[in-house]
Protein backbone atom coordinates (compact mmCIF):
# COMPACT_ATOMS: atom_id res chain seq x y z
CA UNK A 1 0.00 0.00 0.00
CA UNK A 2 1.13 3.31 -0.72
CA UNK A 3 0.40 6.84 1.35
CA UNK A 4 1.36 9.82 0.69
CA UNK A 5 2.66 12.56 3.03
CA UNK A 6 3.08 16.07 3.09
CA UNK A 7 5.49 17.80 4.47
CA UNK A 8 7.32 20.73 5.04
CA UNK A 9 10.33 20.88 4.26
CA UNK A 10 13.48 23.29 6.13
CA UNK A 11 13.46 25.65 2.96
CA UNK A 12 9.67 26.10 3.15
CA UNK A 13 9.10 23.98 0.54
CA UNK A 14 5.91 21.78 0.92
CA UNK A 15 5.80 18.89 -0.84
CA UNK A 16 4.73 15.26 -1.46
CA UNK A 17 6.42 12.00 -0.65
CA UNK A 18 4.67 8.59 -2.07
CA UNK A 19 5.79 6.25 0.41
CA UNK A 20 4.97 2.52 1.87
CA UNK A 21 3.66 1.87 5.24
CA UNK A 22 6.86 1.96 7.02
CA UNK A 23 8.54 4.43 5.32
CA UNK A 24 5.53 6.37 5.99
CA UNK A 25 5.40 5.69 9.78
CA UNK A 26 8.70 6.14 10.12
CA UNK A 27 8.56 9.27 8.08
CA UNK A 28 6.15 10.80 9.78
CA UNK A 29 7.30 10.38 13.00
CA UNK A 30 10.41 12.58 12.11
CA UNK A 31 8.00 15.06 10.57
CA UNK A 32 6.00 15.39 13.85
CA UNK A 33 8.92 16.31 15.57
CA UNK A 34 9.66 18.81 13.21
CA UNK A 35 12.76 17.46 11.36
CA UNK A 36 12.00 16.18 8.61
CA UNK A 37 15.00 17.32 5.94
CA UNK A 38 14.30 18.08 2.30
CA UNK A 39 15.08 15.00 0.58
CA UNK A 40 16.31 16.72 -2.06
CA UNK A 41 18.64 18.95 0.12
CA UNK A 42 22.15 18.22 -0.28
CA UNK A 43 23.09 19.08 3.16
CA UNK A 44 25.03 22.05 1.44
CA UNK A 45 24.39 25.43 0.67
CA UNK A 46 24.51 24.26 -3.29
CA UNK A 47 20.65 23.05 -2.38
CA UNK A 48 18.48 25.93 -3.84
CA UNK A 49 15.38 27.23 -2.03
CA UNK A 50 12.15 26.68 -4.73
CA UNK A 51 13.42 23.76 -6.68
CA UNK A 52 12.88 20.84 -4.75
CA UNK A 53 11.64 18.92 -8.29
CA UNK A 54 14.07 20.37 -10.47
CA UNK A 55 17.95 20.07 -10.58
CA UNK A 56 20.08 22.68 -9.15
CA UNK A 57 20.11 24.80 -11.83
CA UNK A 58 16.52 25.32 -12.29
CA UNK A 59 16.26 24.95 -15.92
CA UNK A 60 15.48 20.51 -15.60
CA UNK A 61 12.36 19.30 -13.83
CA UNK A 62 12.16 15.71 -12.54
CA UNK A 63 9.62 13.97 -14.44
CA UNK A 64 8.36 12.30 -11.45
CA UNK A 65 7.63 13.01 -7.90
CA UNK A 66 8.37 9.96 -6.47
CA UNK A 67 11.59 9.47 -4.43
CA UNK A 68 13.03 7.41 -2.29
CA UNK A 69 15.69 8.42 0.79
CA UNK A 70 16.52 4.84 2.07
CA UNK A 71 18.98 4.72 4.75
CA UNK A 72 20.74 2.03 4.49
CA UNK A 73 22.54 -0.73 1.68
CA UNK A 74 19.47 -2.99 2.72
CA UNK A 75 17.31 -0.91 2.11
CA UNK A 76 18.30 0.16 -1.39
CA UNK A 77 18.35 -3.31 -2.26
CA UNK A 78 14.70 -3.93 -1.48
CA UNK A 79 14.05 -0.66 -3.54
CA UNK A 80 15.58 -2.09 -6.33
CA UNK A 81 14.64 -5.33 -6.05
CA UNK A 82 10.77 -3.86 -6.27
CA UNK A 83 11.05 -1.16 -8.66
CA UNK A 84 10.06 -1.62 -11.92
CA UNK A 85 12.23 1.41 -13.43
CA UNK A 86 14.50 3.57 -11.24
CA UNK A 87 17.45 6.12 -11.82
CA UNK A 88 19.47 7.13 -8.97
CA UNK A 89 20.04 11.36 -8.16
CA UNK A 90 22.85 12.75 -6.48
CA UNK A 91 23.11 16.44 -5.50
CA UNK A 92 21.46 17.42 -8.70
CA UNK A 93 24.21 19.34 -10.57
CA UNK A 94 23.54 17.86 -13.67
CA UNK A 95 21.77 20.17 -16.49
CA UNK A 96 19.95 17.37 -18.83
CA UNK A 97 17.86 14.73 -18.43
CA UNK A 98 20.71 11.99 -17.48
CA UNK A 99 19.35 11.37 -13.88
CA UNK A 100 15.86 11.39 -14.54
CA UNK A 101 12.81 9.07 -14.44
CA UNK A 102 9.43 9.19 -15.50
CA UNK A 103 8.60 6.53 -12.27
CA UNK A 104 11.17 6.80 -9.39
CA UNK A 105 14.35 7.99 -8.17
CA UNK A 106 16.73 7.24 -4.98
CA UNK A 107 18.94 9.45 -3.33
CA UNK A 108 21.40 7.81 -1.15
CA UNK A 109 21.92 10.88 0.49
CA UNK A 110 21.59 9.25 3.65
CA UNK A 111 24.35 6.35 3.02
CA UNK A 112 27.30 9.32 4.26
CA UNK A 113 29.79 7.49 6.21
CA UNK A 114 33.61 7.19 4.97
CA UNK A 115 36.31 4.80 5.88
CA UNK A 116 39.81 6.03 4.85
CA UNK A 117 42.26 3.08 5.03
CA UNK A 118 46.09 4.95 4.98
CA UNK A 119 47.77 1.62 4.53
CA UNK A 120 46.55 0.54 0.80
CA UNK A 121 46.12 4.58 0.47
CA UNK A 122 42.17 4.54 -0.37
CA UNK A 123 39.02 5.70 1.32
CA UNK A 124 35.58 4.05 0.69
CA UNK A 125 32.58 6.43 1.01
CA UNK A 126 28.53 6.04 0.73
CA UNK A 127 26.91 7.13 -2.40
CA UNK A 128 25.75 10.24 -0.46
CA UNK A 129 29.17 11.46 0.62
CA UNK A 130 30.49 15.38 -1.29
CA UNK A 131 33.42 16.09 -2.60
CA UNK A 132 33.09 18.85 -0.28
CA UNK A 133 32.54 16.38 3.23
CA UNK A 134 35.11 14.00 1.71
CA UNK A 135 38.32 15.74 0.78
CA UNK A 136 38.85 17.69 4.78
CA UNK A 137 38.08 14.26 6.22
CA UNK A 138 40.94 12.65 4.32
CA UNK A 139 43.02 15.73 4.17
CA UNK A 140 43.06 15.57 8.27
CA UNK A 141 44.27 12.45 8.26
CA UNK A 142 47.30 13.37 5.56
CA UNK A 143 45.90 12.43 2.80
CA UNK A 144 44.43 14.03 -0.52
CA UNK A 145 42.73 13.73 -4.02
CA UNK A 146 44.99 13.70 -7.32
CA UNK A 147 42.27 16.47 -8.42
CA UNK A 148 38.69 18.13 -8.12
CA UNK A 149 36.00 19.93 -10.62
CA UNK A 150 35.30 23.49 -10.26
CA UNK A 151 33.22 22.74 -7.18
CA UNK A 152 32.97 20.47 -4.27
CA UNK A 153 29.28 20.52 -4.18
CA UNK A 154 28.57 17.56 -5.98
CA UNK A 155 28.53 14.06 -4.71
CA UNK A 156 31.49 11.62 -5.34
CA UNK A 157 29.32 8.74 -7.07
CA UNK A 158 27.50 11.45 -9.15
CA UNK A 159 30.55 13.00 -10.48
CA UNK A 160 32.15 9.68 -10.99
CA UNK A 161 29.17 8.51 -12.90
CA UNK A 162 29.54 11.48 -15.85
CA UNK A 163 33.45 11.54 -15.79
CA UNK A 164 33.60 15.02 -14.34
CA UNK A 165 36.63 16.54 -14.53
CA UNK A 166 39.18 19.29 -13.31
CA UNK A 167 41.91 20.52 -15.21
CA UNK A 168 46.02 19.54 -15.66
CA UNK A 169 47.44 18.50 -18.36
CA UNK A 170 48.65 15.25 -16.36
CA UNK A 171 45.67 14.90 -14.12
CA UNK A 172 43.10 12.38 -15.68
CA UNK A 173 39.45 12.63 -14.63
CA UNK A 174 37.79 12.39 -10.99
CA UNK A 175 36.74 8.93 -11.80
CA UNK A 176 40.26 7.71 -12.65
CA UNK A 177 40.71 7.80 -8.93
CA UNK A 178 38.27 4.69 -8.18
CA UNK A 179 39.28 1.00 -7.71
CA UNK A 180 36.23 -0.30 -6.40
CA UNK A 181 32.19 0.39 -7.36
CA UNK A 182 29.71 -1.88 -5.27
CA UNK A 183 25.84 -1.52 -6.45
CA UNK A 184 23.49 -2.77 -6.34
CA UNK A 185 21.80 -4.66 -9.35
CA UNK A 186 18.49 -4.54 -11.08
CA UNK A 187 17.70 -8.05 -9.03
CA UNK A 188 18.35 -5.69 -6.11
CA UNK A 189 22.16 -8.31 -5.27
CA UNK A 190 25.26 -6.81 -4.14
CA UNK A 191 27.78 -6.48 -6.94
CA UNK A 192 31.33 -5.54 -6.21
CA UNK A 193 33.71 -4.78 -9.31
CA UNK A 194 37.03 -4.01 -8.80
CA UNK A 195 40.05 -2.23 -11.09
CA UNK A 196 42.45 -5.05 -9.34
CA UNK A 197 39.78 -8.01 -9.91
CA UNK A 198 37.93 -7.41 -12.88
CA UNK A 199 40.07 -5.57 -15.20
CA UNK A 200 37.93 -6.55 -18.05
CA UNK A 201 35.04 -4.67 -17.05
CA UNK A 202 35.85 -2.59 -14.64
CA UNK A 203 36.51 -0.05 -17.24
CA UNK A 204 32.90 0.32 -17.88
CA UNK A 205 31.62 -0.08 -14.69
CA UNK A 206 32.77 3.55 -13.09
CA UNK A 207 31.50 6.14 -15.39
CA UNK A 208 28.11 4.23 -15.94
CA UNK A 209 25.91 7.10 -16.33
CA UNK A 210 23.69 5.75 -13.42
CA UNK A 211 22.67 2.83 -15.96
CA UNK A 212 24.62 -0.33 -14.51
CA UNK A 213 23.14 -0.10 -11.00
CA UNK A 214 22.59 1.89 -8.30
CA UNK A 215 25.71 2.44 -6.72
CA UNK A 216 26.15 2.08 -3.24
CA UNK A 217 29.67 2.85 -2.42
CA UNK A 218 32.81 3.53 -4.01
CA UNK A 219 36.65 2.97 -2.85
CA UNK A 220 39.13 5.78 -4.11
CA UNK A 221 42.86 6.00 -4.65
CA UNK A 222 44.20 9.05 -1.71
CA UNK A 223 48.24 10.19 -2.08
CA UNK A 224 50.19 12.23 0.60
CA UNK A 225 48.32 15.95 1.15
CA UNK A 226 49.63 18.60 -0.70
CA UNK A 227 49.20 22.17 -0.30
CA UNK A 228 48.48 24.73 -2.96
CA UNK A 229 48.32 28.49 -4.08
CA UNK A 230 46.95 30.28 -7.06
CA UNK A 231 47.58 33.06 -8.88
CA UNK A 232 45.14 34.79 -11.85
CA UNK A 233 46.51 36.16 -14.85
CA UNK A 234 44.45 38.81 -17.28
CA UNK A 235 44.55 39.17 -20.78
CA UNK A 236 46.51 36.09 -22.30
CA UNK A 237 46.36 36.85 -26.36
CA UNK A 238 45.11 33.74 -28.37
CA UNK A 239 47.97 34.27 -30.64
CA UNK A 240 50.59 33.29 -27.54
CA UNK A 241 48.11 30.29 -26.94
CA UNK A 242 48.74 29.45 -30.68
CA UNK A 243 52.25 29.44 -30.41
CA UNK A 244 52.52 28.22 -26.77
CA UNK A 245 49.22 25.70 -26.03
CA UNK A 246 51.33 23.17 -24.20
CA UNK A 247 53.40 25.04 -22.09
CA UNK A 248 50.68 27.31 -20.83
CA UNK A 249 48.30 24.50 -20.51
CA UNK A 250 51.21 22.56 -18.47
CA UNK A 251 52.34 25.79 -16.77
CA UNK A 252 51.18 24.57 -13.63
CA UNK A 253 49.62 21.71 -11.67
CA UNK A 254 45.88 22.81 -12.84
CA UNK A 255 45.49 25.61 -15.62
CA UNK A 256 41.97 27.02 -16.44
CA UNK A 257 41.80 29.74 -19.55
CA UNK A 258 38.44 31.88 -19.20
CA UNK A 259 37.27 33.89 -22.37
CA UNK A 260 34.07 35.76 -23.53
CA UNK A 261 35.30 34.86 -26.98
CA UNK A 262 35.95 38.64 -28.00
CA UNK A 263 39.33 40.38 -28.68
CA UNK A 264 41.12 36.72 -29.37
CA UNK A 265 42.15 36.83 -25.67
CA UNK A 266 41.63 35.11 -22.79
CA UNK A 267 40.05 37.19 -20.07
CA UNK A 268 41.66 35.24 -16.80
CA UNK A 269 44.46 32.48 -16.69
CA UNK A 270 44.02 30.36 -12.92
CA UNK A 271 47.21 28.85 -12.75
CA UNK A 272 47.15 26.09 -9.17
CA UNK A 273 50.40 25.19 -8.75
CA UNK A 274 51.85 22.29 -5.65
CA UNK A 275 53.86 24.22 -2.98
CA UNK A 276 57.29 22.24 -2.38
CA UNK A 277 58.28 23.79 0.52
CA UNK A 278 61.97 23.44 -0.10
CA UNK A 279 61.80 25.20 -3.49
CA UNK A 280 59.97 28.44 -2.96
CA UNK A 281 58.32 30.11 -6.05
CA UNK A 282 57.69 33.79 -6.99
CA UNK A 283 55.19 34.38 -9.32
CA UNK A 284 56.25 36.65 -12.10
CA UNK A 285 54.21 39.76 -12.86
CA UNK A 286 53.64 38.86 -16.45
CA UNK A 287 52.55 35.35 -18.03
CA UNK A 288 52.96 35.44 -22.14
CA UNK A 289 51.83 39.11 -22.06
CA UNK A 290 48.77 38.49 -19.34
CA UNK A 291 49.19 40.57 -16.02
CA UNK A 292 49.06 38.99 -12.92
CA UNK A 293 45.78 40.41 -11.03
CA UNK A 294 46.30 42.24 -7.65
CA UNK A 295 42.92 41.65 -6.62
CA UNK A 296 40.83 38.64 -6.30
CA UNK A 297 38.63 37.74 -9.35
CA UNK A 298 35.20 35.62 -10.22
CA UNK A 299 35.84 34.42 -14.33
CA UNK A 300 32.30 35.69 -14.20
CA UNK A 301 33.24 39.92 -15.37
CA UNK A 302 30.99 41.77 -12.74
CA UNK A 303 30.44 39.12 -9.85
CA UNK A 304 31.59 39.18 -6.88
CA UNK A 305 34.82 37.04 -6.08
CA UNK A 306 33.93 36.24 -2.35
CA UNK A 307 32.74 33.10 -3.39
CA UNK A 308 35.80 32.06 -5.54
CA UNK A 309 38.57 30.21 -3.59
CA UNK A 310 41.56 32.26 -1.79
CA UNK A 311 44.25 33.68 -4.56
CA UNK A 312 46.76 36.00 -4.86
CA UNK A 313 49.43 33.09 -4.33
CA UNK A 314 48.06 32.82 -0.87
CA UNK A 315 48.93 28.84 -0.12
CA UNK A 316 46.52 26.46 1.35
CA UNK A 317 45.24 23.38 1.13
CA UNK A 318 44.25 21.49 -1.64
CA UNK A 319 41.13 20.95 -1.76
CA UNK A 320 40.09 24.82 -0.89
CA UNK A 321 42.43 25.78 -4.18
CA UNK A 322 41.62 22.49 -6.65
CA UNK A 323 37.94 24.14 -6.99
CA UNK A 324 37.00 27.78 -8.41
CA UNK A 325 34.41 28.15 -5.76
CA UNK A 326 34.14 27.67 -1.94
CA UNK A 327 32.24 24.86 -0.41
CA UNK A 328 29.22 27.37 1.44
CA UNK A 329 28.61 29.58 -0.92
CA UNK A 330 27.01 29.52 -4.43
CA UNK A 331 29.19 27.74 -7.15
CA UNK A 332 29.53 29.50 -10.44
CA UNK A 333 26.26 32.14 -11.45
CA UNK A 334 23.49 30.18 -10.46
CA UNK A 335 21.04 30.28 -12.66
CA UNK A 336 22.63 29.21 -15.47
CA UNK A 337 23.02 26.28 -18.44
CA UNK A 338 26.10 24.47 -18.96
CA UNK A 339 27.98 22.58 -21.93
CA UNK A 340 31.11 21.66 -22.71
CA UNK A 341 32.63 19.27 -25.93
CA UNK A 342 36.25 16.97 -25.12
CA UNK A 343 38.22 17.64 -28.83
CA UNK A 344 41.67 15.99 -28.34
CA UNK A 345 44.16 18.08 -27.37
CA UNK A 346 46.66 17.68 -30.35
CA UNK A 347 43.75 19.92 -32.15
CA UNK A 348 43.41 21.95 -29.37
CA UNK A 349 43.98 25.51 -30.76
CA UNK A 350 42.16 24.85 -34.37
CA UNK A 351 39.05 24.11 -32.20
CA UNK A 352 39.13 27.15 -30.30
CA UNK A 353 39.50 28.88 -33.44
CA UNK A 354 36.58 27.39 -35.27
CA UNK A 355 34.21 28.20 -31.75
CA UNK A 356 35.66 32.02 -31.84
CA UNK A 357 34.26 32.19 -35.48
CA UNK A 358 30.92 31.94 -33.36
CA UNK A 359 32.09 34.47 -31.07
CA UNK A 360 29.39 36.96 -32.15
CA UNK A 361 26.44 34.61 -31.75
CA UNK A 362 28.18 33.26 -28.12
CA UNK A 363 29.23 35.99 -26.19
CA UNK A 364 25.53 37.86 -26.09
CA UNK A 365 24.48 34.65 -24.18
CA UNK A 366 27.25 33.69 -22.68
CA UNK A 367 28.45 34.12 -18.77
CA UNK A 368 31.92 32.86 -19.56
CA UNK A 369 33.71 30.25 -21.44
CA UNK A 370 36.33 27.66 -19.49
CA UNK A 371 39.19 26.51 -21.34
CA UNK A 372 40.98 23.02 -19.46
CA UNK A 373 42.83 20.22 -20.27
CA UNK A 374 42.54 16.70 -19.40
CA UNK A 375 44.97 13.64 -19.44
CA UNK A 376 43.36 10.84 -21.57
CA UNK A 377 41.70 7.61 -19.67
CA UNK A 378 40.78 3.76 -20.02
CA UNK A 379 37.01 4.36 -19.03
CA UNK A 380 34.72 3.09 -21.59
CA UNK A 381 32.33 6.00 -21.37
CA UNK A 382 34.54 9.01 -20.41
CA UNK A 383 34.93 12.10 -22.51
CA UNK A 384 38.53 11.25 -22.13
CA UNK A 385 38.95 7.97 -23.36
CA UNK A 386 42.03 7.59 -24.86
CA UNK A 387 42.28 10.84 -26.19
CA UNK A 388 44.39 13.94 -24.05
CA UNK A 389 42.09 16.45 -24.35
CA UNK A 390 40.94 20.14 -24.29
CA UNK A 391 37.29 20.79 -22.81
CA UNK A 392 35.85 23.36 -24.33
CA UNK A 393 33.17 24.57 -21.69
CA UNK A 394 30.14 27.23 -22.16
CA UNK A 395 28.24 28.67 -18.52
CA UNK A 396 25.55 30.11 -20.61
CA UNK A 397 22.72 32.81 -19.50
CA UNK A 398 19.37 30.81 -18.49
CA UNK A 399 18.32 31.69 -22.05
CA UNK A 400 17.99 28.52 -23.69
CA UNK A 401 15.77 29.40 -26.26
CA UNK A 402 18.95 30.86 -27.87
CA UNK A 403 21.11 28.44 -26.56
CA UNK A 404 19.50 25.51 -28.15
CA UNK A 405 20.13 27.19 -31.21
CA UNK A 406 24.11 28.28 -31.13
CA UNK A 407 24.65 24.40 -29.87
CA UNK A 408 24.34 23.03 -33.42
CA UNK A 409 26.65 25.75 -34.89
CA UNK A 410 29.30 25.13 -32.55
CA UNK A 411 28.96 21.21 -33.24
CA UNK A 412 29.02 21.53 -36.65
CA UNK A 413 31.97 23.72 -36.44
CA UNK A 414 33.89 21.15 -34.26
CA UNK A 415 33.20 18.37 -35.80
CA UNK A 416 36.33 17.92 -37.70
CA UNK A 417 37.62 17.42 -34.10
CA UNK A 418 35.11 14.63 -33.19
CA UNK A 419 33.96 16.27 -30.26
CA UNK A 420 32.58 14.11 -27.84
CA UNK A 421 29.95 16.16 -25.29
CA UNK A 422 29.86 16.38 -21.39
CA UNK A 423 27.19 13.25 -20.22
CA UNK A 424 25.95 15.87 -17.64
CA UNK A 425 25.32 19.24 -19.51
CA UNK A 426 23.74 20.08 -22.35
CA UNK A 427 24.35 19.23 -26.17
CA UNK A 428 21.97 19.04 -29.71
CA UNK A 429 24.21 16.19 -31.28
CA UNK A 430 22.44 13.17 -33.04
CA UNK A 431 22.69 10.62 -30.90
CA UNK A 432 24.32 8.29 -34.08
CA UNK A 433 27.32 10.85 -33.89
CA UNK A 434 27.40 10.68 -30.22
CA UNK A 435 27.84 6.98 -30.09
CA UNK A 436 30.28 6.93 -32.63
CA UNK A 437 32.66 8.75 -30.77
CA UNK A 438 32.53 6.05 -28.22
CA UNK A 439 34.28 2.55 -29.45
CA UNK A 440 33.71 0.76 -26.41
CA UNK A 441 29.96 1.58 -26.80
CA UNK A 442 29.68 -1.80 -27.33
CA UNK A 443 31.11 -3.38 -24.93
CA UNK A 444 29.27 -0.85 -22.48
CA UNK A 445 26.21 -2.32 -23.77
CA UNK A 446 26.84 -6.08 -23.22
CA UNK A 447 28.24 -5.10 -19.36
CA UNK A 448 24.24 -3.38 -19.26
CA UNK A 449 22.75 -6.54 -20.64
CA UNK A 450 24.47 -8.58 -18.50
CA UNK A 451 23.42 -7.16 -15.33
CA UNK A 452 19.91 -5.45 -16.45
CA UNK A 453 18.51 -7.20 -18.90
CA UNK A 454 14.91 -5.61 -18.32
CA UNK A 455 16.40 -2.23 -18.98
CA UNK A 456 15.50 -1.12 -15.41
CA UNK A 457 17.74 1.88 -15.05
CA UNK A 458 17.68 2.63 -18.23
CA UNK A 459 15.21 6.22 -19.07
CA UNK A 460 14.64 8.36 -21.99
CA UNK A 461 18.52 10.26 -22.10
CA UNK A 462 20.00 6.92 -22.07
CA UNK A 463 17.42 5.18 -25.02
CA UNK A 464 17.91 8.13 -27.09
CA UNK A 465 21.65 8.88 -26.37
CA UNK A 466 23.04 5.48 -26.46
CA UNK A 467 20.32 3.37 -28.25
CA UNK A 468 18.21 5.04 -30.87
CA UNK A 469 20.08 5.59 -34.49
C1 LIG B 1 28.03 24.87 -10.99
C2 LIG B 1 28.47 23.59 -11.62
C3 LIG B 1 29.82 23.39 -11.88
C4 LIG B 1 30.25 22.19 -12.48
N1 LIG B 1 31.58 22.02 -12.69
C5 LIG B 1 32.01 20.90 -13.29
C6 LIG B 1 33.40 20.67 -13.53
O1 LIG B 1 34.25 21.45 -13.10
N2 LIG B 1 33.75 19.56 -14.21
C7 LIG B 1 32.84 18.67 -14.68
O2 LIG B 1 33.23 17.68 -15.33
N3 LIG B 1 31.52 18.82 -14.41
C8 LIG B 1 31.10 19.90 -13.74
N4 LIG B 1 29.76 20.04 -13.47
C9 LIG B 1 28.85 18.95 -13.80
C10 LIG B 1 28.73 17.95 -12.64
O3 LIG B 1 30.00 17.56 -12.22
C11 LIG B 1 27.97 16.71 -13.07
O4 LIG B 1 26.69 17.09 -13.41
C12 LIG B 1 27.91 15.63 -11.99
O5 LIG B 1 27.47 14.43 -12.58
C13 LIG B 1 26.95 16.04 -10.90
O6 LIG B 1 26.92 15.07 -9.88
P1 LIG B 1 25.61 14.97 -8.95
O7 LIG B 1 26.01 14.35 -7.67
O8 LIG B 1 24.92 16.27 -8.88
O9 LIG B 1 24.76 13.91 -9.76
P2 LIG B 1 23.36 14.06 -10.52
O10 LIG B 1 23.44 15.22 -11.43
O11 LIG B 1 22.25 14.03 -9.55
O12 LIG B 1 23.40 12.69 -11.37
C14 LIG B 1 24.38 12.53 -12.37
C15 LIG B 1 24.43 11.07 -12.82
O13 LIG B 1 24.95 10.27 -11.76
C16 LIG B 1 24.08 9.17 -11.55
N5 LIG B 1 24.13 8.79 -10.15
C17 LIG B 1 24.11 9.60 -9.06
N6 LIG B 1 24.15 8.86 -7.94
C18 LIG B 1 24.21 7.56 -8.33
C19 LIG B 1 24.24 6.32 -7.65
N7 LIG B 1 24.22 6.23 -6.32
N8 LIG B 1 24.27 5.17 -8.38
C20 LIG B 1 24.28 5.21 -9.74
N9 LIG B 1 24.24 6.37 -10.43
C21 LIG B 1 24.21 7.53 -9.73
C22 LIG B 1 22.70 9.70 -11.95
O14 LIG B 1 21.80 8.64 -12.24
C23 LIG B 1 23.07 10.49 -13.19
O15 LIG B 1 23.20 9.63 -14.28
C24 LIG B 1 29.30 21.20 -12.84
C25 LIG B 1 27.94 21.39 -12.56
C26 LIG B 1 27.53 22.57 -11.94
C27 LIG B 1 26.09 22.76 -11.61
Amino acid sequence: MLLYLFVTFRDGIVGVMTLNKREFLKASGLAFTGTMLNPFESGQSAARPGNSRKNWSGNYTYSTDRLDAPATVEEVQAIVKRASKLRALGTRHSFNGIADSTSEQISLQHLDQMALDSATRSVTVGAGVTYGRLAPYIDSHGFALHNLASLPHISVVGGCSTATHGSGIHNRNLSSACSVVELATATGDRLTLSRAKDPQHFAGAVVALGALGIVTSLTLDVEPTYQMEQVVYQNLSFNELGHNLDTIFGSGYSVSLFTDWQHHRATQVWIKRRVDPKQPYTWPQEFYGAKRAMQKLHPVSGHAAENCTEQLGVPGPWYERLPHFRMNFTPSSGSELQTEYFVPREHAYEAILAVERLRDRITPHLFVTELRTIEADSLWMSMAYERPSLAIHFTWKPEWAAVQKILPLIEANLAPFAPRPHWAKLFTLPPATVQSRYERLADFKDLLRQHDPARKFRNTFLESNLYSA
